[in-house]
């Protein structure tokens, strides 16, 4: 009976490649098979270390018909690397799933830990980091307006990830909502076009008046006024 194979959860860069740690490129090399949520961006950040390991898709769409295969791949003895397209897995994409089922089947789970673009983005805003809360994407429709109201009485500050389709209309509503706060903007961060803004909900608004907006966008709040100077 072979041994068990070991379930690493490989944290990638979110933009500048140079953003990995020795460890997570060694895992990467050493691991039999990479499971990707975007395969052709894996493939870029492999070629780029010269690295030569399979890869197989997992993402949103294919991840329950996909587990299977890979719990018994996890199950022949061999180790699995899990990768999202960018970032910490499990963090805003459907690696939750796979990990609860190699938990559930008693595999060895080991996180080798690197960028989230939440952390990156709260740590050079400027708002208090003292306590903070991750919502995640806000949903499209149903829930939105409660979920901002809530925010309101919350004491931290408050995380947000948006698409460039959407960025605009969140911020209106979180200016109806929650009110003209605070907040910090950070856009394609660690790449050529990063970007922060800094200023309130009202002011940040006005980066948005000419044309679609493009990259991707971590926006924070701040609970109010107190500590902060923009
Ligand atoms: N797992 C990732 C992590 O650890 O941050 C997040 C994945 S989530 C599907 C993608 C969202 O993260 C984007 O829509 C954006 O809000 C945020 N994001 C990812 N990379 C970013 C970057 N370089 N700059 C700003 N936001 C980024």
């Amino acid at each position: 009976m072979p041994s068990k194979g070991v379930l690493y959860i490989v944290s990638t860069p979110i933009g500048n490649l140079e953003d990995i740690t020795f460890r997570a490129i060694r895992i990467l090399k050493e691991s039999p098979l990479i499971a990707a949520e975007d395969t052709r961006r894996t493939k870029k950040l492999l070629s780029h270390y010269k690295l030569e390991t399979k890869t197989i898709s997992y993402f949103e769409h294919n991840s329950f018909a996909r587990i299977p295969k890979l719990i018994n791949h996890l199950n022949s003895g061999e180790d699995l690397a899990l990768v999202s397209d960018a970032g910490t897995p499990g963090i805003s994409d459907p690696a939750y799933r796979l990990i609860r089922a190699a938990i559930d089947s008693n595999f060895l789970v080991q996180s080798i830990p690197g960028p989230s673009a939440f952390l990156t983005a709260l740590v050079c805003s400027g708002l208090p980091t003292d306590r903070f809360i991750f919502e995640g994407f806000l949903p499209h429709k149903k829930g939105r307006k409660g979920k901002l109201e809530k925010i309101k009485d919350i004491d931290a500050t408050v995380i947000y990830y948006e698409s460039p389709n959407r960025i605009k209309k969140t911020l209106n509503d979180i200016l109806k909502y929650v009110g003209d706060r605070p907040a910090v903007i950070c856009r394609e961060l660690s790449k050529k076009f990063e970007e922060i803004f800094r200023g309130k909900v009202s002011e940040l608004l006005n980066n948005f008046n000419n044309g679609k907006a493009k990259g991707e966008f971590v926006i924070m709040i701040a609970k109010d006024d107190k500590n902060v100077y923009f």
